[in-house]
C-alpha cells in the first residue's frame, strides 16, 4: 500500500545553521544543513571531531537552538517556540543517551528513570512504576535503589537507556553512547539499541566506530557542519513500524522539574569542558 510520505516524515531540517562567534571570531557547527528523518530510522552520525556532530542532537533534542533555518518536528515548527514549551515536548517525545551517562548522583536508579515522567501528568506512585517496568526490561530490577556509583558502566548506560525509553519518546537521541564503555558492554547496549529500534522507533546515534553501523538502516557522514555523505541500507518501505501502545495520561503536579534541569545542566557542563 502506498503511503503518503508526507505522514512519515518525523524530523525535516531546512537550512539550519549554527553560528558561533562574528566577524574575525565567526564561525560555523552547522552550515545550511538539510534533513529528512523518517518514523523507524536508526540512523548514524560519524564525522571528525569538531564536525557538528553534538550541535546537531543538541538542537534536533531541543537542548540547543540554531541561528537560522527551520525545524519540523511532527510537521510543526519548533525552531521559534519558547523555552518552556521546548522543554515540554523534549520531555514528551524525545529520549537522550549520553556518552557519560548523565545520571543525578543523588538519586536512587528508579528515579533516575522516572525523571523524563514528570510532564507526563503521572502520579508519583505510577511514575516509579513506569520506571520500575523499564529498569526490568535492562535486568536492573534488583538495584532500583542503588545510586548511579554502584553500578558499572555499563549498568549505568542501560539505567540510562531505560530513562530515554520510559515516556514512549517519538525518537531517541544517542552521542557516542559506547564511547566510554568496553566492547562487552557496548555490545550490550547495541543489542538494547537494536530492540528498541525493531519495536519500531526512531534512533539518531553519532558514533566514532565505523564497526556498529551495521545497526543503523542510513549512515550519514558529516564534514564542516555538513553532510558529505548519506548512505541508506534499508529502504523506507522496509523500516520497522510502531508497535508502541499509548496510554491515557492524568493531570498531577510533582515538584521534581529541578532534577530534570540538573540532569541537562550536567551534558552543557561536559560539554563546556570539551
Ligand atoms: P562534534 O560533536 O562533531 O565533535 P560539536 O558539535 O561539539 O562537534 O562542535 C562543532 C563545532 O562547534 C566545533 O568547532 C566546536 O568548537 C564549536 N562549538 C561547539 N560549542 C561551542 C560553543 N559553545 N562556543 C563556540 N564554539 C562552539
Ligand atoms: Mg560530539
Amino acid at each position: 500500500m502506498e503511503q503518503k510520505v508526507s505522514e512519515n516524515v518525523l524530523i525535516e531540517l531546512k537550512g539550519l545553521t549554527k553560528r558561533y562567534g562574528y566577524g574575525d571570531t565567526e564561525s560555523f557547527a552547522l552550515k545550511d544543513f538539510n534533513l529528512s528523518v523518517k518514523r523507524g530510522e536508526f540512523i548514524m552520525i560519524m564525522g571528525p571531531s569538531g564536525c557538528g556532530k553534538t550541535t546537531l542532537l543538541d538542537i534536533i533534542g531541543l537542548l540547543d537552538r540554531a541561528s537560522y533555518g527551520e525545524y519540523y518536528l511532527n510537521g510543526e515548527n519548533v525552531a521559534g517556540i519558547s523555552a518552556r514549551r521546548q522543554a515540554r515536548l523534549r520531555a514528551k517525545k524525545i529520549g537522550f543517551i549520553f556518552q557519560n551517562f548523565n545520571l543525578i548522583d543523588d538519586l536512587p536508579i528508579i528515579e533516575n528513570v522516572s525523571l523524563p515522567l514528570i510532564y507526563s501528568g503521572y502520579s508519583k506512585t505510577s511514575r516509579l512504576k513506569k520506571a520500575s517496568t523499564a529498569l526490568k526490561r535492562f535486568h536492573l530490577e534488583e538495584r532500583e535503589y542503588y545510586l548511579p556509583y554502584q553500578l558499572s558502566g555499563g549498568q549505568q548506560q542501560r539505567v540510562a537507556i531505560a530513562r530515554a525509553i520510559v515516556s514512549d519518546p517519538e525518537i531517541i537521541l544517542a552521542d557516542e553512547p559506547t564511547g566510554n564503555l568496553d566492547s562487552r558492554s557496548s555490545h550490550i547496549v547495541m543489542e538494547e539499541l537494536k530492540a528498541i529500534h525493531e519495536e519500531g522507533n526512531t534512533i539518531i546515534m553519532v558514533t566514532h566506530n565505523p564497526a556498529l553501523t551495521v545497526y543503523a538502516t542510513r549512515v550519514i557522514n558529516m564534514l564542516d557542519g555538513q553532510i558529505d555523505t548519506d548512505i541508506k541500507t534499508v529502504a523506507d518501505a522496509n523500516l520497522p513500524q510502531p508497535i508502541s501502545v499509548k496510554i491515557k495520561k492524568k493531570k498531577d503536579n510533582f515538584a521534581s522539574l529541578e532534577d530534570v534541569g540538573k540532569s541537562l545542566k550536567k551534558h552543557k557542563k561536559s560539554r563546556r569542558k570539551k
